[in-house]
């Protein structure tokens, strides 16, 4: 039986578990797909304290390998569902595992454009991270939907790699500036189709071109392209347990900055946790706070 078990590598996760593993707590990390979350997914990471620049890969890397030195188990199985009780337990296809406390730490996920049929072209031109598949398009023709930071961050990087770049975003105007949407506006091969939807992505085995809807007129334009990149936001990772702790009408699991959920010896850290900034700092100071109120918590059991 482990004391903590930790549903997610992420960067809350892993936080979570080196304050575990300095308190001499028998952890369990159970990880889904790879280490590291969704910083995988940026090239350069420019606002972590003590690191000026850093990519989202060495990031993760180097915080799997502070935690794993410090002696967790760590399985790559994804958790299906947890079991509250005295003794918690925590589901994956093949194995149940027990412990006295969970956190959980699943994070989120990219949203998917609502279109029909869409994810007949996952892999076969539709992406949700243009760090990693970026250098499939070199030289060709590629499109990003969304008008946020990731948006326009996946875009300039695109733009170095591709002959062209759209950006197709539903509103007239972006809601807020940034170095790299100046950078973007400078970039010749860059155009923006604005308060427009894509509305249609279209191709026989793989993508071919998608139509953008203007919101007012309805006209349609259609872009030939190769790959489109979707980044219209994300949603939180918590059916695993949302029929037993409480979320909110958005998914995100209700806890404050103790990161206590309703039940008793289960927490919850990271981006999964409803409040308002979703970032690294403030991923790894929940999985921090998760990570002592989860052991003062086995403390009172004893
Ligand atoms: C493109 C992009 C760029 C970003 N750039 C920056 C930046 O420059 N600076 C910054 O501060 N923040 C940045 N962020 C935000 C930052 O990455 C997140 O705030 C942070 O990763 C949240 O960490 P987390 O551990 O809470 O969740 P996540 O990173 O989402 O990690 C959750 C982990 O849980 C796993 N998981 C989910 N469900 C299960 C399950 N059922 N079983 C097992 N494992 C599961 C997932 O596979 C994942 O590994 C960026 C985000 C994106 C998408």
């Amino acid at each position: 039986m482990y004391d903590i078990i930790i549903i997610g590598a992420g960067p809350s996760g892993l936080t979570a578990c080196i304050y575990s593993c300095l308190a001499n707590k028998k952890v369990l990390v159970l990880e889904k797909e790879t280490y590291g979350g969704q910083i995988l997914k940026t090239n350069k990471v420019r606002n972590y304290p003590g690191f000026e620049n850093i990519s989202g890969y060495d990031f993760a890397t180097n915080l799997y390998n502070q935690a794993k030195n410090l002696g967790p188990d760590i399985k790559f199985e994804e958790v299906l569902r947890i079991n509250n009780g005295e003794i918690k337990k925590v589901i994956t296809k093949n194995n149940t595992y027990e412990a006295k406390a969970i956190i959980i730490a699943s994070g989120s996920t990219t949203r998917k454009l609502p279109i029909a049929g869409i994810e007949k072209f996952d892999g076969k031109g539709i992406s949700y991270c243009a760090t990693c598949d970026g250098n499939f398009y070199k030289g060709k023709d590629v499109a990003v939907v969304g008008g946020g930071n990731t948006a326009i961050d996946e875009a300039l990087y695109l733009s170095d790699i591709c002959n062209k770049v759209y950006i197709v975003y539903r509103r007239k105007e972006f809601s807020f500036n940034s170095i790299n949407l100046e950078k973007l506006k400078e970039r010749k091969n860059v155009s923006f189709i604005l308060n427009s939807n894509v509305v249609s992505v279209n191709g026989e085995d793989k993508l071919e071109s998608i139509i953008a809807e203007d919101v007012d007129t309805k006209e349609k334009t259609t872009l030939e392209i190769n790959g489109l990149f979707v980044a219209i936001g994300s949603v939180p990772v918590s059916d695993i347990c949302n029929d037993i702790i409480d979320t909110n009408e958005s998914g995100y699991i209700k806890a404050s900055e103790d990161c206590k959920t309703n039940i008793d010896g289960i927490f919850v850290c990271g981006d999964i946790r409803e409040k308002q900034v979703r970032q690294l700092t403030t991923a790894c100071s929940d999985g921090t706070t998760a990570s002592i109120n989860a052991c003062k918590y086995i403390a009172t059991k004893k």
